[in-house]
């Protein structure tokens, strides 16, 4: 058997609520996990919840109930949101759950065996929020680098992690595969950093509870990213099922947000390596949203849920508004008015009419019933054409996670159908019974058109694709047809009975 596509997201920490940044990177890799099924692949798409350290300790503490509760009730957020934006996970790991324990503490004792991990004292800065340890170097004016809020000075006896050790392996990996770490700007990011020279890694801390024992010391619990990362594996149970693991491992790409960057970049693969394992073949790190133009934060409570925005827009708008409008990769910024203008003019316009019309007049000239083509005359070949060319340019886009780049394909495509329409114009060969058999031709490869829309939308919009699906009549669940043989022309069956149903995409009011 094939390895599976092993696509991952990070695991969310259950401190904070899931809002519009978290849903990004899980839409996304939601997108490119069905992208993957829809071409006949077998995927392993893995999301979760990282749910130890010292900031859901405090956390739980405050609200007076143990840490395990607390998590557990936090978790209930992320599995409703992602419920409710169709996120089609295979599993969901938390880091809570004893399996993921177990191959943590499996895979902390390996290191240490062969001499990786030492103990020794730890001095220095550490910032609670973030479980970041920081040198004095690279404090801004004496705080955290990466939330701004004030660090700790701590000392303790901690186990490391032989981290420097692997600086140059790491150096050669990331030089000899420029896919390894992607987009460019981050791999540069992660080679300078490494140039710079790596610091060994505390891997544990001796004052706290709440965390994984480690197996060579109880008195110490794993350093929360240290046992976050090894989510990676543990879901797909490293040294608890060799035939299971092989058959997933390596991921083909962690995404992620680039504030973890480092993590993935340097501290995972050097942990795999010390392991013997094979590195990932990618870690993609995205940019930031903002919102209306201002960083999105707490303090200023323009945080936004995805509840409010599916609420007013529904889930497939929502999904096809981030993939479609942001860069993968690169900052964004959202705001209301263009997500509204978007929804009009390419959901409800572009897609939503076009599928209506088409298949109203399927209704009105042949009573349903798609007829079958007849002689292809120059219009009919530059559909074709468009179709093959959206369907090349998806797959190229998809390779490369540029989602926003296949949705224009598809939009281009969207655009080409529009003027099919309009040029062959289906009304006035109605009025003319000699051109009945050209109106057959016309109607057939509209509908054609729709059906290879409802597949190409389908990872981004599933309910979207399968609701196409639906009115064009066919029995057979739009995910067993797969990419490319189902991408060919004329594969509609004449005779099949398709039907207008209700709009896929009201129009919204601007003003709102
Ligand atoms: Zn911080």
């Amino acid at each position: 058997m094939d390895k599976l596509y092993y696509v991952t997201t990070p695991i969310y920490y259950v401190n904070d609520l899931p809002h519009i940044g978290t849903a990004y990177t899980t839409v996304a890799a939601d997108a490119l996990a069905r992208y993957h099924r829809l071409k006949g692949e077998g995927v392993y798409f893995l999301t979760g919840t990282d749910e130890h350290g010292q900031h859901v300790a405090r956390a739980a503490e405050r609200n007076g109930v143990s840490p395990k509760e607390w998590a557990d009730r936090m978790v209930t957020h992320f599995t409703e949101v992602w419920r409710r934006l169709n996120i089609s996970n295979d599993f969901f790991i938390r880091t809570t759950d004893p399996r993921h324990m177990e191959v943590a503490r499996n895979f902390i004792q390996l290191l240490y065996d062969k001499g990786d991990i030492y103990l020794d004292t730890y001095e220095g800065w550490y910032c609670v929020p973030d479980e970041s340890f920081w040198l004095p170097s690279q404090l801004v004016e004496g705080k955290c680098p990466q939330c701004g809020r004030e660090v700790e000075m701590v000392q303790e006896e901690n186990y490391f992690f032989r981290l420097s050790a692997y600086a140059d392996r790491l150096l050669e990996h990331i030089s000899s595969h420029p896919e390894f770490v992607q987009p460019d700007i981050r791999r540069n990011e992660v080679i300078s950093f490494i140039r710079q020279g790596l610091a060994d890694q505390s891997i544990s801390r001796k004052t706290i509870s709440w965390g994984i024992p480690l197996p060579f010391d109880e008195s110490q619990v794993m350093y929360v990213w240290f046992d976050a990362l090894l989510n990676y594996v543990s879901a797909i149970d490293y040294s608890l099922d060799e035939a299971r693991f092989r058959g997933i491992w390596p991921a083909d790409v962690h995404f992620i947000g680039k504030e973890i960057l480092r993590f993935h970049a340097i501290v995972w693969p050097a942990m795999l390596m010390a392991a013997d394992l094979p590195l990932p073949r990618q870690v993609f790190a995205h940019g930031w949203l903002t919102v209306e133009g201002e960083k999105m934060s707490k303090s200023k409570g323009n945080v936004i849920s995805p509840h409010d925005l599916v609420d007013e827009y529904g889930v497939d708008a929502y999904r096809y508004y981030f993939l479609r409008e942001f860069s993968f990769g690169y900052d964004g910024n959202f705001s209301r008015e263009n997500m509204t203008g978007r929804y009009n003019a390419d959901l409800a316009n572009s897609l939503g009419n076009m599928v209506s019309r088409v298949l109203a007049m399927v209704e009105r000239y042949r009573g349903g019933e798609v007829p079958g083509p007849g002689v292809e005359e120059a219009v009919d070949t530059a559909l074709r054409e468009s179709a093959d060319l959206a369907v090349a340019e998806v797959d190229r886009c998809m390779e490369r996670f540029a989602f926003n780049e296949a949705l224009q394909a598809i939009w281009n495509f969207l655009a080409s159908i529009n003027r099919y329409v309009d040029e062959t114009a289906a009304w006035d060969l109605a009025k003319d019974p000699d051109r009945s058999d050209r109106l057959d031709t016309v109607l057939y490869n509209q509908v054609e058109a729709v059906r290879l829309t409802a597949l190409l939308v389908l990872p981004f919009m599933p309910a979207t694709g399968e609701g196409i699906w639906e009115r064009l009549g066919y029995r057979r669940s739009i995910h067993e047809h797969h990419l490319p043989a189902a991408a060919a022309w004329e594969l509609f069956p004449p005779g099949q009975k398709v039907s207008k149903g209700a709009p896929l995409f009201p129009r919204k009011d601007a003003a709102r």
